[in-house]
């Protein structure tokens, strides 16, 4: 079989630092990765090492200080704000621990309004809208503040507006950061199926063991340097059949799923 998966992303060398004072923070350093359609992956590491700094990177929000992000065959440091900001609409979505929904709006307008950039007719906003809300299982919330919704619904219409548009990648910082465990679990089940069924490239940083245990593939920051790590048992699809699915570690067995967690 000639053909392989290309990946969606790929890293090479990337440096980010900043300067503080007379200081130079190396944020990121030397970071080498390909990301590849359809992975779910975890990015675990203490605060400060780096992830959200890297999300960034792989968001179109940030530029490295030195080496390349290729997305989709394209350099994005060699792209103008608007080439930018067009990845950034219709590409990646963006996920956060504390949702930030527009308290003002409903869960529907929420969503329709990541859609406005791109100047479909409202009729059509609202109809998509309903379906992503319905998607993740609110279509009877549509109408409702973000205020008169639970933690983990909220997070559910963050995601559902982060989908508005069909992007390749959704990148979530600290996801369940603010949710209990039942809440969480609802949130890894969506995520696995947008990986798993929409071919999403799902990227999450994340603390908590069970969050990462919904992951394809396991990368610890520290420091500013990532690395696999060394109990993921992921392969590059490259190496396999364009369509065979990511390998799933043990993990992600049906039976761990419903196992509980009381550290989350
Ligand atoms: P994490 O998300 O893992 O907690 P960050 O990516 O937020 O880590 O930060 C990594 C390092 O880079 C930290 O030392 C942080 O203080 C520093 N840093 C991040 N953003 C900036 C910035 N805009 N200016 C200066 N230092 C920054
Ligand atoms: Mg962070």
């Amino acid at each position: 079989m000639e053909t392989a998966t290309e990946p969606l992303y790929r890293l090479t060398a990337v440096d980010r630092y900043f300067r503080v004072g007379s200081a130079e923070v190396r944020a990121v350093d030397n970071v080498d990765l390909e990301l590849y359609p359809g992975e779910l992956v975890a990015i675990e590491g203490p605060s400060g090492s780096g992830k959200s700094t890297m999300l960034q990177l792989l968001g179109a929000l940030d530029k490295p200080s030195r080496g390349s992000v290729v997305f989709d065959g394209r350099d994005l440091s060699k792209l103008d704000d608007a080439e930018l900001t067009s990845i950034r609409a219709k590409d990646i979505g963006f996920v956060f621990q504390a949702f930030n929904l527009i308290p003002t709006l409903t869960a529907s307008e929420n969503v329709e309004l990541a859609m406005v950039p791109l100047k479909g007719a409202k009729a059509e906003r609202r109809r998509r809208a309903a379906e992503l809300l319905d998607q993740v299982g609110l279509s009877e919330r549509s109408r409702h503040l973000p205020s008169l919704l639970s933690g983990g619904e909220q997070q559910r219409v963050a995601i559902a507006r982060a989908m508005a548009n069909n992007p390749r990648v959704i990148l979530a910082d600290e996801p369940t950061g603010n949710l209990d465990s039942r809440s969480s679990e609802e949130i890894g089940t969506i995520l696995r199926s947008l990986a798993a069924e929409q071919g999403v490239t799902v990227i999450l940083v994340t603390h908590a063991d069970n969050v990462a245990g919904w992951a394809h593939r396991r990368l610890a920051m520290r420091d500013g340097q990532l690395s696999d790590r060394p109990d993921s048992e992921w392969k590059a699809p490259a190496a396999a059949a364009p369509a065979e699915p990511a390998p799933v570690p043990a993990e992600e067995s049906p039976a761990a799923e419903r196992s509980p967690d009381p550290a989350s």
